[in-house]
């Protein structure tokens, strides 16, 4: 099966003041465009995967960097436009809190957390917040493209919450200043979505 960029729910200038227009477009029709691009190729010269769900792919891209880093862009940005909107309030997802609050403290605390761990994370990477093999939410970032759901990642679990730190992701309006965009973040998280994954995901 050939993938395809998806449509955005939003559009490029919806998620503004927080991530501008112009990163928007950038980053979805060029950086996301790619990997789907380079996806396709590497389906193509490899029969194998065809058949085989992104998921799947993900689970068997250790062999393979080129399928690793692109199978992980593809999955990764495909996720993170979902997780991004507007106007949601954490405190109207009441069942998702009340386990925020049991493995974190508070919100605030969870907030803190996953803040230091995006700022220590050197270079490029995303920082996850997952339902780990043990049923419980931990915090984690990874390097590259990859995610949680590979068998090599140092964080291992289902992600519902993901925050894209290459420089790609906010340069533009934010230059190094990669606490403000994580600042900005809190902003626009589709909390609803967020609950939804979890709920889905959680035994
Ligand atoms: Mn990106």
């Amino acid at each position: 099966m050939e993938y395809k960029l998806p449509n955005l729910n939003y559009s490029y200038d919806y998620l503004e003041p927080y991530i501008d227009s112009k990163t928007m477009e950038i980053h979805h029709t060029k950086h996301h465009k790619t990997y789907i691009d380079n996806l396709n190729k590497a389906i193509k010269s490899n029969l194998n995967l065809s058949n085989k769900s992104l998921e799947e792919i993900l689970k068997l891209s250790k062999q393979d960097i080129f399928i690793k880093n692109n199978a992980g862009g593809v999955y990764n940005h495909n996720f993170f436009w979902n997780i991004l909107g507007k106007n949601y309030k954490i405190n109207d997802i009441s069942f998702f809190i009340k386990d925020i609050n049991k493995y974190f403290g508070s919100f605030e605390n969870f907030k803190k957390n996953f803040t230091k761990v995006s700022l220590n994370h050197f270079g490029s990477g995303w920082i996850w917040l997952c339902i780990s093999k043990n049923n419980e939410l931990i915090i984690g970032s990874t390097p590259n493209q990859d995610n949680p759901l590979m068998p090599d990642s140092n964080i291992q679990g289902i992600p519902i919450l993901g925050l894209d730190v290459w420089e790609h992701a906010y340069y533009l309006k934010y230059q190094n200043r990669r606490i403000e965009y994580i600042k900005s973040f809190w902003n626009i998280i589709n909390w609803k979505y967020v609950e939804n994954l979890y709920n889905k995901n959680k035994k």
